[in-house]
């Protein structure tokens, strides 16, 4: 019988937040992969926990992986621990818990910290609706795209930076989405936490004078369905009558729900609409 990968969230920056559960799987386990294991040397050590270790990392993810899925098929107990947080969440992870699900093998997790959902509750930014970016892509094409997408978000957006890339980043935000409000959440957990709630203009006159240092979850405010609307209708007002409905036709939508769409998107009656078609 195959063995169980255990993914298992470790603290961001305070040792206190390590679970009962996660400490007695460390030392169940036959092995414990690690994202860099001199540095969860520290949280072992800090536990009593004297499992073996191995590797398991950025560089190493698909060849290690089919090596580690090996040894779980072979009915060994396998827990996963990164250099901090919650595993597969912007860290190497994704991959092994696909490869274990592709090969039948059991995957659960023991949840713990996770920084994205601490900066998100400390935020005072909409909790209802949220979506998680991680790190924006190194590469200058896809990173253009995502800020592209990221314009018309209306949820909350949760991003992770490195204070070396903060600023940039924060410059990249406010030309591609203007001013919004944004709470930076900086050594979550730590002694010395700092919340800071204010705009991407204010963030980046302050870090003009600052130098960024410390771990950052940025906490971005999405477009308000007012502004959206507002959008659209102005985009509906550069169109002809005829542009609005090719637009919903295109869609697929049949000329009837087409000019009826049309009509509301206008604010106007169908006939109206009817009428104009018909002249
Ligand atoms: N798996 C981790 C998790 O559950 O959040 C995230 C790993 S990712 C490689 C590291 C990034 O998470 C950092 O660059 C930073 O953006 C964020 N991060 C991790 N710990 C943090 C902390 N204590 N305070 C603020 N941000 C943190």
């Amino acid at each position: 019988m195959a063995g169980t990968l255990y993914l298992c969230a470790t603290p961001i920056g305070n040792l206190q937040d390590m679970t009962r559960r996660v400490i007695e799987t460390l030392r169940a386990v036959d092995v414990i992969a690690a994202e860099d294991t001199r540095n969860s040397i520290k949280l072992l050590n800090h536990f009593d926990i004297h499992t073996p270790m191995t590797s398991y990392h950025e560089y190493n993810k698909v060849e290690k992986a089919e090596q580690l899925v090996g040894q779980l098929l072979e009915g060994k107990q396998i827990a996963l621990i990164t250099d901090a947080g919650t595993p597969a969440i912007s860290d190497p992870g994704e991959v092994l818990v696909r490869m274990c699900q592709e090969r039948n093998v059991p995957v659960t997790s023991l949840p713990g910290p996770c920084a994205c959902i601490t900066a998100l509750t400390l935020s005072g930014l909409s909790t209802r609706r949220f979506c998680f970016e991680g790190f924006l892509p190194a590469d200058r094409k896809e990173r253009r795209m995502v800020l592209e997408e990221l314009k018309q978000e209306s949820r909350t957006m949760i991003l992770y930076e490195a204070p070396h890339h903060l600023k940039g980043t924060l410059e990249e935000l406010y030309d591609s989405l203007g001013n919004r409000r944004i709470t930076l959440c900086r050594e979550l957990t730590k002694r010395f936490e700092n919340i800071m709630p204010t705009t991407l203009e204010q963030a980046l006159a302050y870090y003009k004078a600052e130098e960024p240092r410390g771990e950052f979850v940025l906490v971005l405010e999405g477009k308000s369905f007012q502004e959206l609307r507002q959008e659209e209708i102005a985009s509906w007002e550069t169109m002809t009558i005829e542009e609005h409905m090719a637009h919903y036709e295109g869609q697929g939508m049949d000329r009837k729900s087409a000019m009826k769409q049309v009509a509301r998107d206008r604010g106007v009656g169908k006939r109206e609409i009817y009428a104009h078609l018909c002249s």
